[in-house]
């Protein structure tokens, strides 16, 4: 068993779990309600599992209800029909998302009126360039440690940067490949089969058409995972879906 196989599968599988679970369907547009432990708990879960690629809720979640407002146009952080590739778009995400996690830049009250989940100790903590760089240590030492051959070592940038190449793979693909199954006036695709392995994050024409449905997948032959797992969380009592109006 190739156990480099298996930590780059988990890492990438539960870091973007927490990315979409809780960064995207609760910081940014409260799809289900929750105590406070267990906020705490998945807020916890989404630093650990994204450790050196941390994205602070309150930013991430601010950048993203601008995403909505301004889908596809000129005031949308991270349009892919206003940067010539992936990179340019990733650059200006992240100058947006500091901007807003140093307070430089104070988003508009309409980004900041609905509840943005904010927890200061662990955001400073998590966000301190020690803390990643110890997460980017403890990667580097389980390569050096359980790789077969020297190759593996080019996956590590991955887990370096592996909550922004997230981003950046749904807001690149999700907005210009793929079918639509409704008219959102903006660009946004169902990337189709890979939104298995995005964990329904790739369904963004579907998402942008009900922003708070938790249920990313419209068709018979679309998956979201994610919302089957917050189906079971529901039932188990953990969180309550919210009820679309
Ligand atoms: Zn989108
Ligand atoms: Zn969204």
């Amino acid at each position: 068993m190739n156990f480099i196989l298996v930590f780059f599968i988990l890492h990438w599988f539960l870091s973007l779990f927490f990315h979409t679970f809780f960064l995207h369907r609760f910081a940014s547009h409260k799809m289900y309600e929750t105590s406070k432990n267990w906020e705490r708990f998945f807020y916890l879960c989404t630093w650990l599992f994204q450790g050196s690629s941390y994205l602070v809720p309150r930013a991430y979640g601010v950048m993203h209800r601008m995403h909505h407002a301004y889908s596809d146009t000129e005031k949308d952080p991270h349009s892919p029909h206003f940067f010539k590739d992936i990179y340019e778009m990733l650059k200006n995400t992240v100058i947006i998302y500091r901007s807003f996690l140093l307070n430089k830049n104070i988003p508009e009250e309409e980004f900041t009126k609905d509840y943005l989940p904010v927890w200061d100790k662990l955001d400073k903590f998590g966000h301190h360039i020690i803390t990643r760089i110890s997460f980017m240590v403890l990667y580097i030492l389980i390569y050096v440690f359980f790789t077969p051959s020297f190759w593996w070592f080019f996956l590590l940038p991955i887990h370096f940067l592996m909550g922004p190449i997230q981003g950046a793979i749904v807001n690149w693909c999700g907005h210009k490949y793929g079918y639509s199954n409704f008219n959102n006036t903006d660009h946004s695709k169902n990337t189709g089969p890979f939104g298995f392995i995005l964990l329904g994050e790739l369904f963004q024409n579907n998402h942008h058409h009900a922003k708070r449905d938790a249920n990313f997948a419209k068709k018979w032959f679309e998956v979201d995972l994610t919302y089957q797992i917050m189906r079971v969380f529901n039932f188990a009592g953990i969180i309550r879906l919210n009820k679309i109006s």
